[in-house]
């Protein structure tokens, strides 16, 4: 059984606190939410923080209406995927939120912390001792090579998010407190195709809230591969939503993940004016399919995983259809 290292846990009872906690210690300590994905690392110390700072009593796990929908960060998934606003309105993010690993997992794991997620690789999500033995990679040891691409400058590893690219597709924006103060982002705008340095965000900075624009005439739903059904992390997923005026399509948006380093928005505007008629679809998901660029660092081989996001991009656009 892997056991997890001695650390300090701090619990701040402020935003401010926290902010300033994380700031004195940015190279020593973390931030936890649920825990799910920061545990289970620390445990095979790919993750290696002296001083964890919960998030718990920082962020909350509130629903507001306002122009759309608010949800606070630390909003569990399972409260995601069961809420009936975002089932009615936003049934992608619903979808995503109810697919990602197990019952246990999201009702412990926050939206916040998916928003967040770390990037995966074969070689980097191993114990201590596996990566001891074959050796280690630059995401954990800066001095050595990436050992699935030992020729690339960046780190490869996968952005394997599930509620990300549904909350692309949706339009979503997050609130970002930092030492600076609070600013509002796009989401897309929220990673960069680096496996190390994923966010865009500034090192510290905590999301308080994820926004959603207003959800009139708009379908969506979120489709994902893995290897089991029960609870694993996607090999590829796509996020598909179409906003329509009557029967013609009048605003769409499409988002892959698990496909490279970063959630990516594939250019969707082929469907605006279109019934989703069938050559429409096939458009976008030829850009879906170009979009791709799976690494053989995870399960499934590289050409099933492309495919999968041509595939996908059709039935997710085919199931929207008015
Ligand atoms: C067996 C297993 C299967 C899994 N399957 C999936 C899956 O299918 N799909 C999927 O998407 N995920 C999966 N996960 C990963 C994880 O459970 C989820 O991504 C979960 O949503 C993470 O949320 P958390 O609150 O537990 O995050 P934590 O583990 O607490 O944190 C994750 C990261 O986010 C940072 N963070 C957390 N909250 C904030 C915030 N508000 N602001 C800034 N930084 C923050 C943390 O510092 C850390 O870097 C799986 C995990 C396991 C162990
Ligand atoms: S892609 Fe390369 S550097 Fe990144 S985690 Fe995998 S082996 Fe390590």
């Amino acid at each position: 059984m892997l056991r997890l290292p001695r650390f300090q846990f701090v619990e701040p009872a402020t935003l401010a606190e926290a902010l300033r906690l994380r700031g004195e210690a940015l190279d020593s300590s973390m931030y936890v939410a649920g825990g799910t994905d920061v545990y289970p690392k620390m445990k095979r110390r790919q993750f290696q923080p002296a001083t964890v700072i919960s998030l718990s009593r920082v962020v909350d796990d509130a629903f507001r209406n306002g122009n759309g929908l608010r949800i606070g960060a630390g909003a569990t998934l399972t409260a995601v995927s069961e809420h009936p606003k975002v089932k009615d309105g936003y049934r992608a993010l619903a979808e995503a939120a109810g697919l990602v690993s197990t019952p246990q997992l999201r009702n412990m794991g926050t939206l916040g912390g998916n928003v967040c997620l770390d990037t995966r690789c074969n070689w980097y999500d191993q114990s201590l001792f596996w990566r001891t033995a074959e050796g280690f990679c630059m995401k954990t040891h800066a001095e050595v090579v990436c050992r699935v691409a030992p020729s690339s400058a960046k780190c490869l590893a996968v952005a394997s998010s599930d509620t990300v690219p549904a909350l692309i597709a949706l339009g979503a924006s997050v609130v970002v407190a930092g030492a600076k103060g609070e600013r509002i982002v796009s989401l897309a705008d929220c990673y960069r195709e680096d496996g190390i340095r994923y966010l865009t965000l500034e090192p510290g900075e905590i999301v308080t809230e994820i926004r959603l624009p207003a959800s009139e005439g708009w379908r969506s739903t979120y489709l994902k591969q893995r290897d089991r059904n029960s609870f694993d992390f996607p090999i590829a997923g796509v996020a598909a939503a179409v906003r329509w005026d009557g029967n013609t399509v009048a605003d769409a948006r499409v988002a892959i993940t698990a496909l490279g380093s970063r959630p990516v928005a594939v250019d969707a505007s082929a469907l605006v004016g279109t019934k989703l008629e069938d050559d429409a679809v096939a458009a976008v998901a030829d850009a879906a399919h170009k979009a791709a660029r799976p690494m053989d660092n995870t399960s499934g081989t590289i050409s099933q995983r492309k495919r999968a996001a041509r595939v996908f991009t059709e039935r997710a656009l085919v199931s929207l259809r008015a």
